[in-house]
């Protein structure tokens, strides 16, 4: 059987996913009058204890709206080189917000504390303003990596003491908290700002939502519309959303299990120099000397396993919903063929 393990962003809505948006009440959103969009933002924004949410198109728009409305032009946001916001939003940070960029290493792609302090620059008119810091929850190129408790309560606390906003790529903010039992809430204390992806893991075809204070939410809804993302009749989407926060949540940590299980099953494949821990949904494996993530990814794909090219040296499987364990009974039959 051909087994998707490329992204969670490949799961198709289930049926009862299908039927909710099919009987959702709509509107026109740009007029305010989607009766579902304007549930969906409430019950986000509820959830992690912000006064307002904004329902986006994807989770590149959520995150390159909040940094456009945290940054002026020329000053800086202080990042992990691994982040999306850098790498992989095809240099929104210059192009939308006309914004530089400070990059940090961290480990697996967490920044700490300390190492934000040191990075700030100095009051110094040769100097480029910080005025945005910006973590990933779990981190993606980390290897699906989360965040302790006490890490983000440090990081909050200097960004409060330093007068400088923190937003969270939460592309799989549902993930990390199903590992650690931290609770929206928390996150929502935490944060100025929160993007959150209904489209990876928790399964809904379309959307991510943008979370923060009124004035924030405010111009974040003009910049969305300057950038062509004000929608009409988008409760078709929004219910899915509905659906996925209220069904779709809990199942994850049977997406973590599966992607464990992977690991296990590569560990001593003759192709596979290491993995990085495995915690989440994602499993980043380090390709022995000689061989290339193309020329592994054409092998399993072969073999009818579709996985990512992660750079020259790595290759990225994402378990979710439609992975389940008859596809990973078949995984491991096919990967040892
Ligand atoms: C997928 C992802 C996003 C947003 O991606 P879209 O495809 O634009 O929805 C943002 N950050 C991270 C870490 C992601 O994995």
């Amino acid at each position: 059987m051909e087994i998707e393990l490329r992204s969670d962003t490949f799961t198709l809505p289930t049926p009862g996913m299908r039927e909710a948006m099919f009987q959702a009440p709509l509107g026109d959103d740009v007029f305010g009058e989607d009766p579902t969009v304007n549930a969906l933002e409430a019950k986000v924004a509820k959830m992690f204890g912000m006064e307002a949410a904004l329902f986006c198109v994807s989770g590149t728009q959520t995150n390159q709206i909040a940094i456009s409305v945290h940054l002026s032009k020329g000053q800086e946001v202080i990042c992990d080189e691994l982040s999306h916001i850098y790498l992989y939003e095809g240099g929104g940070i210059m192009a939308n917000a006309g914004a530089s960029v400070k990059l940090l290493k961290g480990d697996l792609g967490r920044l700490s504390r300390s190492q934000i302090e040191a990075a700030i620059s100095p009051d110094d008119i040769h100097a480029c303003e910080s005025r945005l810091v910006s973590l990933e929850n779990t981190v993606n190129k980390g290897g699906g990596s989360v965040y302790s408790s006490e890490s983000l309560q440090e990081i909050s606390d200097f960004c409060r003491q330093a007068n400088i906003p923190l937003h969270l790529d939460g592309a799989r903010i549902f993930n990390a908290m199903s590992v650690t039992g931290q609770t929206p809430s928390q996150f929502g204390a935490w944060f100025d700002s929160i993007s959150v992806c209904l489209s990876k893991g928790l399964g809904a075809p379309i959307g991510s939502v943008l979370v923060g204070s009124h004035a924030f939410i405010k111009k974040a809804r003009r910049v969305r519309k300057r950038l062509g993302g004000g929608w009409r009749q988008a409760g078709l989407l929004a219910a899915a959303g509905i659906y996925a926060l209220d069904y779709q949540v809990e199942r994850l940590k049977e997406d973590h299990a599966r992607a464990a299980a992977i690991a296990k099953i590569c560990a001593n494949l003759p192709w596979v120099d290491s993995i990085l821990p495995v915690v989440t949904n994602i499993v980043i494996i380090r390709l022995k000397e000689g061989i290339t993530a193309n020329e592994q990814v054409a092998a399993l794909k072969a073999k009818g396993i579709r996985c990512a090219p992660f750079g020259p040296q790595y290759i990225r499987f994402v378990t979710h919903l439609n992975f389940d364990d008859v596809a990973l009974a078949a995984f491991e039959t096919q990967i040892n063929q």
